[in-house]
């Protein structure tokens, strides 16, 4: 039977990778994201339908229910990253966020406000925005998957915090969609590679030792998260809810 799914963020790593998994399978996938191009270019590789969606606006979220089924069977909160990449990429978008900037001036203490709350806007609000615009219309039988992190429980500035956080919020959104029969369950992968979350921003080093810490010798790839999504999405994963399932190929919490 053909399953009506939205991944959010779809159009790039690994959401793309999970729209491809249900695509596949003939479910009618619909993925969002921001920018037009990726999103034109993963409808034409996965057959998805692509809709521009900011999940952080209210306005934009509310158009985007127009542009869905009736009713949903999957919702897969996979948008996000970490913010303060791009504060770093570029100095002139918040030169004052990082912590060698001196926090006693209103100035300084401004700016890590702001850069903390892009995260937590970024990785927590997203899907939580989302999962209350569509709670409405989630099928009975159906499921919701959040992509958190290991940085969760390795620590990672705001941007471990926000991925922590879903875990919580999620606890509460399971009991409140279990009596409907749907289940609401978090992802949490390790280092995947070769999206664009990391690419180009990590040394050789760093990298081999990411990979160093795993248990398995190798990075994950978007299908590993895709394929665990698509478990907690089934029917055999019915009596699972309110967890976190990590997919780090046994990486220990270390930094
Ligand atoms: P990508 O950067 O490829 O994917 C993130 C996607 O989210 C992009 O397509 C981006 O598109 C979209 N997005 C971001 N913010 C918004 C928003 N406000 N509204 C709509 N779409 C948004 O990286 P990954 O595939 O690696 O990341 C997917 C998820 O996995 C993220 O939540 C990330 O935190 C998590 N993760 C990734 C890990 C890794 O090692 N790669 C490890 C652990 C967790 P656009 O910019 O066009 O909006």
């Amino acid at each position: 039977m053909s399953r009506a799914i939205l991944v959010t963020g779809g159009a790039t790593g690994i959401g793309r990778a999970v729209a491809r998994h249900f695509t596949g399978r003939g479910d009618a996938v619909v993925v969002t994201g921001r920018r037009r191009a990726p999103l034109e270019a993963a409808a034409e590789e996965t057959g998805a339908r692509a809709a521009v969606c900011d999940h952080t606006d209210p306005g934009a979220l509310l158009a985007l229910l127009d542009a869905l089924p009736h009713t949903v069977d999957v919702l897969v909160n996979n948008a996000g990253g970490n913010t303060d990449f791009d504060a770093e990429a570029d100095p002139a978008v918040d030169p004052a966020a990082g912590p060698s900037a001196d926090p006693r001036t209103a100035e300084a203490l401004a700016a890590y406000a702001r850069g903390f709350r892009a995260n937590l806007e970024a990785n927590l609000l997203t899907a939580a925005l989302t999962t209350r615009a569509l709670e409405g219309r989630l099928a009975p039988g159906g499921a919701v998957v959040h992509i958190g992190s290991i940085a969760a429980v390795q620590g990672a500035g705001s941007y471990g915090a926000a991925k922590a956080g879903l875990s919580s919020w999620n606890a509460d959104l399971a009991r409140t969609l279990g009596p409907r029969g749907i289940t609401a369950n978090v992802v949490a992968p390790g280092y995947i590679a070769d999206t664009e979350f990391f690419r180009d921003r990590l040394s050789a080093e760093r990298r081999a030792q990411l990979i160093a810490a795993t248990a398995t010798g190798r990075a994950g790839a978007p299908e590993d998260v895709a394929g665990t999504v698509a478990f907690l999405a089934s029917p055999a994963a019915r009596h699972i809810t309110g967890q976190v399932l990590h997919v780090n190929g046994g990486a220990y919490p270390t930094r």
